[in-house]
């Protein structure tokens, strides 16, 4: 009998692999740094290869640590860093550039471009693919690589080279060559894939001038995909989950009943929420994106992103110098009462949903002469219950349904200050669960159900347990003030950077 079920986490500045056993406890865990490209302002580049050793060796020290063997793991599940392009030859398995990192702003001007070509492509590629078309995601910077790297092109259209997502790549590599697939999970992150008839897109291929020989097949996240050669671990093991991090997070917080959501607070928010079997397209500033395919059906989620969340804190921390460590806002913000009246706004980089404003910069507003630093930290670590506010009332919009309960992950939820006016602000509980490694426990979750290490998703909401809830605390009057002025706050910072 297996023991336990391989996550493999392949994140943007780290991979990790984790080992769960039945109860989706971690029985091991190994993480591995790998090295980040910046060749111009604004370019964000990984070696592909590296990516490869590096999640190689995680898993194999993860099995190591517990004496595991192959036959001790019952599947590979594999999470990953979303939309990064991976383009390789298919015969010797090499990459032929390096990836080209979803953070990777290259192809701003070619958007442009494109908007200009085909003005109704915006609007088409939205109800299509449910994303906003942007060069955050991996289309256009597919696009650039064939058009930038001599030779590629044509190799490309010869079929020589192969297209995909990390976890396309590590399914490629484990498999020694055999299989070249992804989940609909990540496809419906390439600008390339329509969510509603689950196939590539031939019109979209067509502009992007993407050959689609090059495509991946695009598979439920919860299935067969192949096995790892043997080589690897010793003898092979199926890989049976795959699905993007955020994905992957909603579905290890058991969100499985449409109007459920989690947020994440990490460097950034990430808020998913499940909105059933059929995507829906409330064009106010969310994506909507494919959760997972599982049991023969797919499920939608809509999803809103805050740049800046725990970067702000980060800010505190190595900018401002006002606290030492980001656990210690905490303790700052809990000596005063109140803000006294000043407000955070971190727009550093713009704003994202429901804004969208590349030129909202950020500001300290309300500043009196009895603002201290005490009241700065608490307007900040406020300022990521304010923005996710946002996110979640325009979603509350969009699907016509009111959150009963937000589920909570990522570092910064470990604040019981934010997370306790993250309730307040909302009106809702705000549920922290004992294991925050949502996103490997929910690649383990994809993997184990399909080879019957769980029975049934029922069997994995029994291992969701309770941190902490945290129960909303203001009266209306106080909520409906706090969320003017943070709009005033907010209406100050946007377009500010713009000539
Ligand atoms: P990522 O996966 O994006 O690297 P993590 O989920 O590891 O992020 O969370 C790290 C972020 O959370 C950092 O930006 C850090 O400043 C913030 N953070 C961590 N602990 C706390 C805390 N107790 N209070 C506030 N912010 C925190």
């Amino acid at each position: 009998m297996a023991k336990y079920v391989m996550a493999l986490d392949a994140g943007t500045t780290s991979n990790r692999c984790i080992l769960f056993n039945e109860k989706g406890e971690i029985c091991s865990m190994a993480q591995k740094e790998f090295t980040q490209y910046y060749p111009q302002p604004g370019w964000v580049e990984h070696d592909a290869s590296e990516i490869w050793q590096t999640q190689l060796s995680v898993a194999r020290q993860a099995m190591k640590q517990v004496g595991a063997t192959y036959e001790d793991i019952a599947a590979i599940g594999i999470t990953n860093q979303r939309e990064t392009v991976i383009v390789w030859d298919r015969k010797t398995g090499q990459p032929v550039y390096h990836a080209i990192v979803w953070q990777c702003r290259r192809t701003a001007d070619m958007k442009d471009e494109l908007l200009a070509k085909y003005p109704d492509i915006a609007d088409s590629a939205y109800h299509k693919t449910g994303l906003v078309f942007d060069p955050y995601f991996s289309g256009t910077k597919l696009r650039w690589i064939l058009n930038n790297v001599e030779g590629l092109r044509e190799r490309a259209e010869a079929g020589e080279l192969a297209f995909g997502t990390v976890d396309s790549w590590l399914i490629y590599k484990l498999t020694k060559g055999k299989v070249h697939a992804t989940d609909y999970s990540n496809a419906s992150r390439t600008l390339l894939f329509n969510i509603n008839t689950l196939e590539w897109d031939d019109e979209l291929c067509e502009r992007l001038e993407i050959p689609k020989c090059m495509l991946p097949e695009a598979k439920p996240s919860s299935c067969f995909y192949g096995e790892s050669d043997p080589e690897f671990f010793g003898g092979p093991i199926k890989i049976t989950g795959v699905a993007g991090d955020q994905q992957a997070a909603l579905f290890g917080q058991t969100c499985y009943t449409p109007g459920e959501a989690k947020n994440t607070y990490g460097t950034g928010c990430f808020m998913l929420m499940n909105i059933g079997d059929k995507p829906m397209y409330p064009n106010n500033g969310l994506l909507t994106t494919i959760a997972w395919g599982l049991d023969g059906r797919v499920e939608y989620a809509l999803e809103g992103s805050v740049f800046v969340a725990g970067a702000a804190i980060q800010w505190l921390r190595d900018e401002v110098k006002m606290v030492d460590q980001s656990p210690d806002s905490e303790y700052f913000a809990t000596r005063v009462k109140d803000t006294n009246g000043c407000y955070v706004v971190p727009a550093f980089t713009g704003l994202g949903a429901p804004y969208w404003d590349p030129y909202a910069r950020g500001a300290i507003v309300g500043l009196t002469r009895g603002v201290n630093k005490y009241h700065i930290i608490r307007a900040t670590l406020e300022s990521l219950a304010f923005q996710t506010n946002d996110v979640l009332a325009a979603m509350e919009e969009g699907s016509g349904v009111k959150l009963s309960a937000l589920k909570v992950d990522g570092g910064a939820c470990k604040n019981n200050f934010l997370m306790q006016f993250q309730a307040d602000l909302i009106n809702a509980k705000v549920q922290r669960p004992e294991c925050v490694e949502t996103t490997a426990m929910g690649a383990s979750y994809l993997a184990g159900l399909e080879v019957g290490f769980w029975a049934s998703k029922q069997d994995v909401i029994k291992n969701w347990a309770l941190d902490r809830e945290f129960e909303p605390n203001m009266d209306a009057e106080t909520r409906a003030h706090e969320l003017g002025q943070w709009k005033k706050a907010v209406s100050k910072t946007l377009g500010w950077a713009k000539d």
